[in-house]
């Protein structure tokens, strides 16, 4: 299998919860709102046999050229958005679910993976829908049910053909799972936010965005463990720097 990280950038993320692009060398962090978290944004695209996943889909943004970035990314690699076959979401919140949907340029609202199955949590669905702003922009995929092929995931975890697991997490936002793409004796690991970054595998703590930080701080020592044993990759979607990486044991 083949990993690539289709970065959109540096962002900060304040209480507000409005990412804000950030440009290492002319941006100061010291100038944003205190307690802003700066932060990557990367979805990832992963190779495997005939099929094309993607993890998480970005914040939404429109890229240099006016198109959507994730389109851009994908270009660069010589993929068009109809090459992806499968889309794997850990959460809802806009910074993975906002490259779902784009407005076309006659205004309708369009899908930006139309051939691929979405793999979504049923219950993160529901949840996003009647929570909403702040975390949540329920129109980041309201009506994608009516565009793409959806397979609800239901449960507490679940295999899809050989390559595919998926696990309900709940730490960072109740209704979070993770994802394991295996190829042969190859794991990689896909966290979302219950390991966004490498520093949360080494260091415990809190974290205050969390919704439950305790759990959060639990399960990524338990996935920094079987992680290390097992040799995965790490997919760190927020990690400024090291987007993927294998824990040394
Ligand atoms: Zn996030």
């Amino acid at each position: 299998m083949t990993i690539i990280p289709l970065s959109e950038g540096e962002f900060t993320i304040g209480f507000d919860k409005i990412f804000v692009p950030f440009h290492s060398g002319t941006d100061v962090l010291e100038d944003r709102p205190r307690g802003s978290l700066l932060v990557e944004i990367q979805p990832f695209l992963i190779e495997l046999g005939d099929r094309l996943m993607l993890c998480d889909t970005g914040l939404g943004f429109k890229g240099t050229t006016g198109k959507q970035q994730i389109h851009e990314n994908l270009a660069r690699l010589g993929y068009g958005p109809e090459d992806v076959t499968h889309v794997l979401l850990s959460h809802l919140h806009k910074d993975h679910a906002g490259g779902l949907l784009f407005e076309t340029a006659s205004g309708f609202t369009a899908a930006s993976f139309p051939d691929a199955t979405h793999y979504i949590y049923r219950p993160e669905w529901d949840f996003a829908l009647e929570k909403g702003a702040p975390s949540y922009t329920p129109s980041d995929f309201e009506g994608l049910e009516n565009l793409v092929d959806i397979e609800w995931l239901q449960g507490e975890k679940g295999q899809i053909g050989e390559a595919l697991s998926w696990q309900h997490s709940g730490a960072h936002c109740p209704q979070h799972i993770i994802w394991t793409i295996q190829d042969g004796s190859e794991i990689a690991f896909f966290g979302g936010d219950e390991a966004p970054q490498l520093k949360q595998m080494k260091m415990r703590y809190v974290a205050r965005y969390d919704a439950d930080g305790e759990k959060a701080m639990r399960l990524r020592e338990q996935y920094g463990t079987q992680g290390r044993e097992e040799g995965w990759t790490f997919l760190f979607y927020h990690d400024i720097g090291a987007p993927t990486a294998v824990l040394k044991s």
